[in-house]
């Protein structure tokens, strides 16, 4: 079905309920009839007063920590005033900052309708088969689908939003309807209680036509909900066992964090082999777009195994605590990501002990888990951007382009904070004679004793944060030099000092000939060849090199990101003939000869490596195994201990 904007949107002015009770409110109709085509249509209505009102498109999406909200995608605007079908009034996008709209507001006018189309449907600007969308699910991130007035706090102004969904379809979210506290899936057409924007735009929408519902802990309070959202009905029977671990995450999320920053919780999973990897935290929810609901393979980028505890660990460890400079007043203010390594980095830690804690994860894989997360940043660049750089610069560091990332680094402080905050962690139970752990800090430093009350559950809000109050809450806990702790380490332009929490909790970070087992698996079933300890790169089953490390004997010979291995000293290339290469290389005289195609071009490179094979593993030394015995174990008691 075609149709103009300007159709639809005279349509659209009829539809939006008028709601007395709030009379400033933004209204916003959200309609999904098309998103399958991946094109969403908006219309709102909005407080104005006479001359030059600026609405903004958000630019600085939470969760995202970068200025790139999907503008481009923000087409068919037409401003009206309210209620009437009159000529659209005239607007500018600001010359400077293309999210600010300008329009100018005639006396006569104290509401405007605007409405506008979101294309992509969302994509947040990733390449097209990166989407959110298909024929039978949707997830929605209000971000993408609100204009909203610059002229106060997104805190301070309330909009009530209404969806509309295609026939037979269905909506799970965060946000409640009018006079039902219950999680429910609701129904074509619902408009939701009017919530602040910064609440709306954290409460993504999930929708499709084959959606169910399940309770989790159903012991705790506030309530705790999986809404899952898949292709075909079939997919919507979850097994038991997956379920039992949803509830034991959520039963030890609780236990750690000792209260709750949410009137509920839903986990909006979105699955579909039509839909790739991305999930987004939120303080009352947590949106998680995968191929499937598949826990299997520790390794797999989108693994639920993985996504899950992280993102929820996120409610308290960056939505309600959350750095200073990230508690910004509104989505066109910059973010200052200095702390990010506690954001980011503690929430990966903490995703990591939940996935095992709650049995999604045996000790044993998320020893190898660390161990590929430790392996991930051990490279060149920390010769001259510390992880403190990384979390400066994190703006400009999320692209996740591999070429010569081992040069540039990138979103290093996610798990050079799992090894800190590990560190951090032994550390405590050291000082305390075990008496405490980083359990205790994060008891009292994200759900902080309330007086008066034996609860420390407080709704949602945030509680913003700096480096002196972290500081303040690890002394608490155990006195300590802390502020050396983090300067030293986090300033640090030598790998070796982000290693010391795994050597005393009882695993050394080494070199060595064979791979770890289960990354082993993994590259042999891939076909690639993991060569970066030894040669410097690692090559795709093709024989294309993703990255050269610099300064290797890849580098020095004259290899670069892109090359495609043709030949291994005159034998055709495959991994296996590579490696063998490799491992033979210890008792050679002579180089190894890679040939080469670059664009095209036959080339042959001359790498003097006599180092054999030399792989990342963490193997036990002689420290108690403290990872497996303690900290990775399920905690069974519901206290934590005195602060
Ligand atoms: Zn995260």
């Amino acid at each position: 079905m075609s149709r103009s904007p300007l159709t639809a949107s005279a349509i659209l002015l009829f539809s939006i309920p008028v709601l007395a009770q709030s009379p400033q409110a933004v209204q916003i109709r959200i309609d999904l009839t098309d998103a399958p085509r991946r094109i969403i249509h908006v219309t709102e209505q909005l407080p104005v007063h006479p001359g030059d009102n600026v609405f903004c498109y958000p630019k600085w999406i939470p969760g995202r920590e970068r200025a790139d909200g999907p503008i481009d995608n923000l087409t068919g605007i037409f401003f009206r005033a309210a209620n009437s079908q009159g000529a659209p009034i005239a607007w500018r996008q600001d010359l400077e900052d293309p999210y600010k709209i300008h329009v100018s507001i005639p006396s006569r006018v104290s509401s405007l309708t605007a409405s506008f189309d979101l294309l992509g449907a969302p994509s947040h600007a990733q390449p097209a088969e990166k989407n959110h969308t298909s024929s039978h699910v949707v997830m929605v991130e209000p971000s993408d689908v609100v204009l909203y007035p610059l002229d106060k706090p997104v805190h301070d102004t309330q909009i009530t939003a209404t969806i509309h969904l295609p026939a037979n379809w269905k909506a799970a979210t965060a946000l409640r309807t009018a006079g039902s506290d219950a999680p429910s899936l609701n129904g074509p057409d619902t408009t939701f209680k009017t919530v602040s924007i910064e609440k709306f735009v954290d409460s993504p929408i999930l929708a499709g036509d084959h959606c169910r519902q399940y309770p989790l802990a159903p012991e705790i309070r506030p309530v705790h909900t999986l809404d899952v959202c898949t292709e075909k009905e079939a997919d919507l029977t979850l097994h038991p066992a997956f379920l039992a671990k949803m509830t034991a995450l959520v039963q030890q999320a609780t236990k750690v964090f000792a209260g709750h920053h949410y009137d509920h919780y839903d986990f909006l999973v979105a699955a579909s082999p039509h839909l790739s990897g991305d999930s987004t935290e939120h303080t009352e929810s947590a949106d998680y777009v995968v191929s499937s609901v598949d826990t299997s393979n520790p390794l797999t980028s989108d693994n639920l195994a993985y996504l899950l505890p992280h993102e929820y660990t996120h409610s308290w460890c960056g939505k309600y605590r959350r750095p200073a400079g990230m508690a910004t007043p509104d989505y066109n203010t910059p973010m200052r990501t200095d702390l990010i390594w506690v954001y980011e980095g503690l929430t990966q830690y903490y995703g990591n002990v939940l996935a095992a804690r709650a049995g999604f994860r045996t000790p044993a894989d998320t020893v190898s888990a660390l161990d590929f997360e430790a392996f991930q940043i051990d490279r060149p660049g920390r010769r001259w951007r510390s992880v403190q750089g990384t979390a400066d610069a994190s703006a400009i560091l999320r692209s996740g382009d591999v070429v010569w990332s081992n040069w540039r680094l990138d979103q290093d402080y996610y798990l050079a904070g799992t090894l800190l905050w590990l560190e951090a962690d032994v550390k405590i139970r050291q000082l305390t004679h075990g008496a405490k752990s980083l359990d205790d800090f994060a008891a009292l430093f994200f759900s902080p004793p309330i007086p008066g009350s034996s609860s420390r559950d407080t709704g949602p809000g945030i509680l913003p944060y700096t480096f002196a109050d972290l500081v303040q809450a690890l002394n608490a806990t155990a006195p300590y030099d802390w502020t050396s702790f983090w300067n030293t380490r986090l300033n640090a332009l030598d790998f070796k000092l982000l290693t010391r929490g795994l050597e005393a909790g009882g695993y050394d970070y080494v070199y060595q000939d064979t791979m770890i087992p289960s990354e082993g698996d993994y590259i042999k079933a891939a076909h690639m060849a993991e060569m970066y300890h030894s040669l410097g790169f690692q090559a795709m089953p093709d024989g294309t090199l993703q990255d050269v490390w610099m300064d290797s004997p890849a580098y020095i010979a004259g290899l670069g990101p892109g090359d495609k291995l043709t030949a291994v000293d005159g034998k055709p290339y495959s991994a296996e003939v590579l490696t063998y290469a490799v491992h033979e290389s210890k008792t050679n005289t002579g180089p190894i000869n890679l040939t080469a195609s670059r664009y095209g071009e036959s080339q042959t490179f001359t790498l003097q490596y006599h180092g054999g094979e030399k792989y990342a593993a963490l193997v036990r030394n002689n420290n108690p195994d403290l990872l497996t015995t303690a900290i990775l174990k399920p905690r069974s008691s519901n206290q934590n201990k005195e602060q």
